[in-house]
């Protein structure tokens, strides 16, 4: 039986991880006492990510023990990919509601694998503007602000890995009338791979209050 859409991008990736973990678990342990106790532990971590699981559901999830290798990885991944839920896709007159300030919004040409996305992301290369559509705890914001390319890496404020990042500059409005704040975060330069990457959407949350 198919089961509804329930794994979100950011818990996707992180039960991605711990498939990694179990074959690089198979690779370099004998121990089947060792392996069935990494097992049960990815089981858990797994099931942990999640509240009210269906029996079906939890079957699909618990099909990670058949992981043993690159190959049986590749195919439960597949066979899970199928239960994320998309990313809402947005229309221009949404966007723009998102977006107050901007005069015209428009969508980002480029296709988007919107499967694979806990915010979106685009580049205005010429203004050297990012606007980002970000879930906060309390629904869908937009958030746009400049960026400045860093030579060094550094650790991006959405999903916490050392990587190349950019400056992200945004301006807030300060107490005082006619007063603005202006923030910086690092965050990646490549905003597929921050989402390809992100674990946690608390994180995620963390990063828009930071900015608000
Ligand atoms: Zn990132």
């Amino acid at each position: 039986m198919k089961s509804e859409q329930f794994i979100r991008n950011d818990q996707f990736n992180f039960i991605k991880r711990q498939v990694l973990q179990l074959v690089s678990g198979h690779a370099t342990v004998n121990d089947q006492h060792v392996i069935n106790a990494m097992e049960s532990l990815a089981i858990e971590k797994t099931e942990d990510l999640f509240t009210g699981l269906t029996p079906i559901q939890r079957n699909i999830l618990n099909r990670i023990v058949k992981v043993a290798d690159k190959e049986t990885a590749e195919q439960y991944l597949v066979e899970i990919e199928a239960y994320i839920i998309p990313f809402k896709e947005l229309s221009e007159q949404k966007l723009q509601k998102l977006f107050p300030k901007v005069k015209k919004m428009k969508l980002p040409k480029e296709r988007l694998n919107y499967n694979r996305m806990s915010f979106l992301s685009y580049d205005d290369f010429g203004t050297k503007r990012r606007y980002i559509v970000v879930p906060a705890r309390k629904g869908m914001i937009g958030l746009t602000g400049t960026y400045e390319e860093t030579k060094t890496k550094q650790i991006c404020a959405i999903c916490n890995r050392l990587t190349p990042v950019c400056m992200f500059i945004t301006k807030t409005k300060g107490d005082i009338a006619g007063n603005y704040t202006k923030k910086g975060n690092y965050i990646c330069r490549d905003s597929e791979d921050c989402n390809h990457h992100l674990l946690s959407l608390d994180k995620v949350y963390e990063f828009v209050e930071n900015i608000k």
